[in-house]
């Protein structure tokens, strides 16, 4: 054909001009100034009829009435579209098919994807009667149609599913429509920037609107179809590789939608295997032209199948989804219905919406977590607990034996903790103080008092070493105060002995003598008796112990979990403390609180959390914190070196031994590893002590040791007898040493920044100025220069694990997840407004209904229940 070019600018100006509305803006001067132009410049073309039949049509168009722009434009474009394509018509149908084509029911009431005309080209003479496709898979399994479905049917009773797509559903645990109905996308592709060909960004991610102007198969070992989209503005080309099919469909002068990145491809850009669909101004987009949900996929489940489906589950069933949340709360908190949240959340409308949705979704699963938990705190708070009268001599006389006087923070504290020990119901208290702020002597207070109110305490460590170090150090400090040893006997201190039977007294010296107590320290008969239980102990000591600690003779046993996993009685608890918490799970609290009648519960720890996740995963207590570290402390100087310079760290160590400090190097492996490139514990050991600084003392800890033995290191390394210790992570929780004042992390890349921030806490614990020396050559990840870098900017834990919650994302940022923490899938954890919300809200409904037995929540106590097994499930 003479022309092509110039009627091809025609038709394209027609197209956009009817596109535009007919409002006679597709050009700068108007289409009678364009066509004029035109005219003069390809006159010859005239002598194509459907050329001058189009510019006849179009005479005086800016005179014509709306309507008859409207019809005329679309003559006109149909007559030059049949230049190009005398012989060929394109069928609407076929080039609608998606890749699991639902077979359209009489019945339907539109649902999403069934046919309609496409595109402004005029129908074609014979449209293919369409039938279900040969592959039986693609037909509806079920005859049910789509609007009839029920939340828990299962996903076979959903039209247009194939049992290759209810499998791969399968595989993500998915069964039902309610299960696909919370499937939710974990992004979304902003298409719905409609945007000129001629001003597409390499690099974004855009949605074009056009007409297909070329259509090429190109052979070879990988077959593609090439396809030129052109609008008023300019072409691209698209390119779909191993989809022959696609001929067929993308047909020549077909005005399609696409939406996909652009990329370039020698020096052109070039759209490969955009999302495409028949152009379709007045139907709901489903791929395209949109913020297109981009769900969790698996083997074998293509994108387009998912959406298409769950779109249709969503259409079906967020209409009549029960609402569990009491439409009080849902209007206080302006929250959107459920449905409409659910459907939102899948295909949303734009930003905002999603946002709201979210927003509705993130503040349902806070809610479950916090009806979960303050429930729970609620019920052991209904029970009855002891009411110890605090004794504000026995409090003055433990000051007297501190060398120094207690900070604000932790008077604070213990006045908190006083409070709740003096009501009769169980304290649930979490103190949270970073490392060294002191949280030993605030357990000690707490125990003092419950002890001198006639009850006995126990405190829990998470490792041997640690229940003995609180052990020493709670001895020497409690040893030396006086208690009353019960109440009724308070008057008369002395009377109980006396009124021992010989074989009692012998008893008691025995155990007295197991406690390592001399008659000074026993205060005759007054001072606190702490005992230790741990595995160390002797078969008849152990039972002496046991004896002891049922008889009530006894005051304070520290240990490990053996404490409430083996079956010690006692004979009556009335203070538990819980160091180091993040070791003991929500159940091993349960069963310690199981073994005392209803004790005071004090948990204690040092991996500062941000305030969110407090509030999750220690939902069910209430806090103390210790935010203010005892006076007189040097700030650790911390500093990240490359391998190539540890000599300068070295000759640091050498220069502290000098002064008579110790030092720590962690390493985080125990042996040589083939695949890192990093020093175990055992070679740094072997080269410090062979090489490096063979005339100093070098020992070496590692996991893998015997409890024993490893306490036989720490000891030994706490009495100075060693000058550098060499360890694994095992040395992470509560060592005070303060004697040390260098530490040295390998690898320090490995770790993260609440568990570097706990190796240096292992510092700094005396008077001594100290330090941290991070070492790593990994300063090409950023996540790892981040966290190094905050390392050496800040001390304070709280900041720093605000960090890494950000950095890392909570599910990781305990190394491992915590058991029974529930997983969210919408809300974050940054989250604290939304998460304030939903404590008020929780702890208002609980107030009203603590067993969610009304009527009016029997949906939102199903919802709660399942999601805690869930999560049991899960942790
Ligand atoms: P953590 O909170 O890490 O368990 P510790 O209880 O082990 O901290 O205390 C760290 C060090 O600080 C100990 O040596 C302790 O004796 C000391 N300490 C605690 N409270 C004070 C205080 N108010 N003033 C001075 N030193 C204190
Ligand atoms: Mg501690």
């Amino acid at each position: 054909m003479q022309y092509r070019e110039p009627i091809i600018t025609l038709g394209r100006v027609l197209a956009a001009e009817q596109r535009g509305g007919c409002k006679d803006q597709a050009t700068a001067q108007g289409l009678d100034h364009f066509l004029a132009d035109w005219q003069a410049a390809h006159g010859e073309a005239l002598a194509e009829p459907a050329v001058r039949s189009a510019l006849e049509l179009l005479t005086d168009y800016r005179a014509q009435t709306l309507s008859a722009r409207y019809t005329h434009i679309q003559r006109a474009i149909t007559g030059l579209r049949a230049l190009f394509r005398p012989a060929q018509q394109p069928t609407p149908s076929a080039a609608l098919a998606l890749e699991h084509e639902v077979a359209p029911r009489a019945d339907a009431p539109s649902p999403p994807h069934t046919t309609q005309q496409a595109d402004a080209s005029p129908p074609p003479p014979k449209t293919r009667t369409r039938k279900p496709k040969t592959r039986t898979s693609a037909a509806p399994l079920d005859p049910k149609p789509a609007f009839d479905l029920e939340l828990s049917d299962g996903l076979e009773r959903v039209p247009g599913l194939s049992r290759t797509d209810i499998n791969a559903f399968k595989r993500l645990g998915l069964r039902t429509v309610e299960d696909l109905l919370y499937h939710f996308p974990h992004r979304y592709d902003d298409f719905s920037q409609q945007q000129g060909i001629a001003h597409l960004v390499v690099g974004s991610s855009v949605t074009i609107v056009g007409e297909i102007t070329d259509v090429q198969l190109r052979g070879g070992p990988r077959p593609r179809v090439e396809v030129v989209v052109s609008d008023e503005s300019g072409s691209i080309k698209a390119v779909y590789f191993n989809q022959p099919w696609l001929m067929k469909q993308l047909t020549v002068g077909r005005m399609i939608t696409l939406s996909g990145k652009v990329s370039t491809f020698n020096g052109l850009r070039q759209l490969t295997s955009p999302a495409w669909e028949p152009y379709m101004p007045d139907v709901e987009s489903l791929h395209t032209g949109r913020l297109v949900p981009v769900h969790p996929l698996t083997k074998g489940l293509i994108e387009r199948n998912a959406r298409a489906a769950i779109k249709l589950v969503v259409d079906a069933v967020t209409p009549k989804v029960p609402d569990y949340l009491p439409a009080a709360v849902r209007t206080r908190r302006n929250l959107l219905p459920l449905g409409s949240a659910l459907a939102q959340i899948h295909y949303p409308a734009d930003a905002a919406q999603m946002q709201r949705a979210r927003e509705r979704l993130g503040f349902d699963e806070f809610l479950f977590i916090q009806l979960g938990v303050v429930q729970r705190k609620l019920l052991w708070q209904g029970e009855l607990g002891y009411q110890l009268r605090f004794m504000p001599e026995l409090h003055a006389e433990l000051q007297q034996q501190l060398p120094f006087s207690l900070t604000a923070a932790q008077r604070r504290s213990l006045d908190e903790i006083f409070g709740d020990m003096a009501h009769p119901k169980p304290m649930a208290r979490l103190l949270q103080g970073d490392v060294g702020s002191g949280k030993t002597v605030v357990a000690a207070a707490a125990l003092l008092q419950a002890i001198g109110n006639g009850f006995q305490g126990a405190l829990m460590a998470p490792t041997e070493i640690l229940a003995e170090q609180h052990y020493k150090g709670l001895k020497q400090l409690l040893g030396r105060v006086a208690v009353p040893r019960s109440a009724a006997q308070a008057s008369d201190e002395n009377a109980w002995q006396a009124e021992l039977d010989p074989e009692e007294a012998a008893r008691l010296a025995e155990i007295k003598a197991i406690l390592g107590m001399s008659e000074a320290d026993d205060m005759e008969g007054k001072g606190v008796r702490v005992a230790l239980l741990t595995g160390s102990l002797g078969a008849r000591e152990r039972r002496r112990v046991l004896e002891g600690i049922a008889k009530g003779d006894i005051d304070l046993v520290v240990g490990t979990h053996a404490l409430i996993t083996e079956s010690v009685r006692f004979h009556a608890l009335g203070l538990v403390v819980v160091d180091e918490q993040h070791r003991f799970g929500v159940e091993q609290r349960q069963r310690l609180r199981d073994k005392g009648f209803n004790p005071h519960l004090l948990v204690m720890t040092a991996t500062p959390i941000p305030r969110t996740l407090t509030m999750t995963i220690y939902g069910d207590l209430d806090t103390s914190l210790l935010d203010e570290l005892p006076p007189g402390r040097q700030a650790i100087r911390t500093r990240w070196v490359r391998k190539r310079e540890r000599d300068k760290a070295y000759r640091h160590v050498r220069r502290e031994v000098e002064k008579g400090r110790q030092v720590f190097v962690i390493c985080p492996l125990v042996e040589e590893s083939e695949t890192l490139d990093l020093p175990s514990a055992e070679e740094m050991y072997e080269q410090l002590q062979g090489t490096i600084f063979p005339d100093l003392r070098v020992t070496l800890l590692h996991g893998r040791m015997l409890p024993r033995e490893k306490d036989e290191v720490m000891v030994a390394f706490r009495e100075r007898q060693y000058d550098i210790l060499v360890a694994t992570s095992v040395i992470e929780v509560g060592i005070d040493i303060p004697n040390a004042s260098t530490i040295i992390i390998e690898g320090a890349e490995r770790f993260g920044l609440a568990q570097l921030h706990q190796f240096r806490g292992r510092v700094g614990r005396g008077q001594h100025q100290s330090y941290c020396i991070l070492i790593s050559d990994k300063d090409d990840n950023e996540a790892t220069k981040q966290r190094l870098e905050a390392m050496e900017a800040s001390t304070d834990g709280f900041k720093l694990a605000e960090i890494d919650l950000n950095l890392r994302g909570p599910g990781e940022f305990f190394g491992t997840r915590q058991s029974g923490t529930p997983d969210l899938k919408i809300a974050g954890l940054t989250d604290t407004r939304l998460l304030h919300a939903a404590r008020e809200e929780a702890v208002a409904i609980l107030e009203a209904d603590l067993q969610l037995a009304q009527a009016e929540h029997a949906l939102l106590r199903q919802k709660v229940e399942a999601f805690w097994a869930e999560a049991a499930k899960a942790g």
